[in-house]
This record gives C-alpha cells, sequence and structure tokens, in this order.
C-alpha cells in the first residue's frame, strides 16, 4: 500500500488530535488545505504559531484576553458584586451569549479529579479568596458542568466559601445530569442561571 509523503502523514496526525475528528475526517482536512490560497494558507499558520502568545489569561480572572486585563474585569458596566465561578474560560462565552449574567467571572482552570491528581491545590483558592475579598464580593455564583468532577469541585466550594462567611448560589438543576456547559443550549443556561438556588 503506498503511503503519504511524510509532511502529509504528520499534518493528518495533528487533526486527529482534535476532538471528534477520526482518521477519514483528518485525511479531508489535510487535503482540503492543498485548495486553499496561499495567503490563507500563511496566515492560518501564522495564527496558529502565534495565537497562544498574542492570547493570554486575563490577570485577574483568567479569562481569555490580548491587553493584559480581560474586558470582563475592564467593564464599568458590570456588576462587581457577583462573581460567577466557572471551569475554562470558554464558559464566560456561553454564559455571555445568554444576556442573563452581567457580573465578573472567575475561571478556575480545573476540576477535582483525584483519580488525575487533581487536587484542591490545583484551584487556586488563595486567587479566588484575595478577589473575593478584595473586590467585596456579595453574591457567588458557581457555574460548573453538572458531572462528577464539576459536583465534586462545587461542594468543595460551597464548603470553602462558606467558611469565608459568604452565600452561594449554584445553576438551577435545570442543566441535564452529566452535561458539560460547552454543550448545552443557550435557553437551556439562562433558565438555570436565573432560577439559580442558594447552595
Ligand atoms: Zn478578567
Amino acid at each position: 500500500m503506498a503511503k503519504y509523503p511524510t509532511d502529509l502523514v504528520q499534518l493528518i496526525a495533528f487533526f486527529k488530535k482534535l476532538p471528534g475528528v477520526g482518521t477519514k475526517t483528518a485525511e479531508r482536512f489535510a487535503f482540503q488545505l492543498f485548495h486553499w490560497q496561499d495567503a490563507d494558507l500563511h496566515v492560518f499558520s501564522h495564527l496558529v504559531s502565534q495565537f497562544k502568545i498574542k492570547i493570554t489569561k486575563c490577570a485577574e480572572c483568567s479569562c481569555l484576553t490580548d491587553q493584559g486585563i480581560c474586558p470582563f474585569c475592564q467593564s464599568t458596566s458590570r456588576d462587581k458584586s457577583q462573581l460567577c465561578i466557572i471551569a475554562s474560560p470558554r464558559d464566560a462565552y456561553s454564559i455571555e451569549e445568554t444576556g442573563a449574567y452581567r457580573g465578573l467571572y472567575h475561571v478556575l482552570g480545573a476540576l477535582l479529579s483525584p483519580m488525575d491528581g487533581k487536587t484542591p491545590e490545583h484551584l487556586n483558592l488563595e486567587q479566588l479568596k484575595k478577589r473575593i475579598t478584595d473586590l467585596q464580593i456579595k453574591e457567588i455564583i458557581i457555574a460548573l458542568d453538572s458531572t462528577l468532577e464539576g459536583d465534586t469541585t462545587s461542594l468543595f466550594l460551597k464548603e470553602k466559601i462558606h467558611q469565608w462567611g459568604l452565600p452561594v448560589s449554584r445553576l438551577a438543576f435545570g442543566l441535564p445530569i452529566g452535561s458539560s456547559l460547552d454543550f448545552v443550549d443557550g435557553g437551556t443556561l439562562a433558565r438555570a442561571l436565573t432560577g439559580r438556588q442558594t447552595f
């Protein structure tokens, strides 16, 4: 059986690293690139090589930014007494799309998962506590995935935040069990936010 040229094999292998992409799809992607204009290929490869340098984590909340401090933290029109705890920067965009939340965010960057070695030290609680104190936060909303790791982390955070003397609410149980925020539709997420419950 004839083999693909080495660089093409490598290209296919990279595409296969993407979620939901199998060998056939990866091959289709790689062959498709032969039809792209050189200028597009150049811009694409430049973006891929530079995006992790240009886009960084906000020094305050760890959301994505290309300006040091993110637009949420910089905004003067957001409610700075509300803090929504999310697992990944991407979740902020899902929540923004609902239009049901106008407060600040805090990205944990990890969920507790003892089996994978994800312990409370990975949650950077010192930064969370510092922000809660500095910003004089009045309401904390935990918006983590409705999975085993998400639920474990929510319970752990609830205990911690109660120890710090603050009330916590959590997305209403409109979220399907086992669901990740990425895959919940906007309407369901908006209802879960507006119907949030003390936790
Ligand atoms: Zn920020």
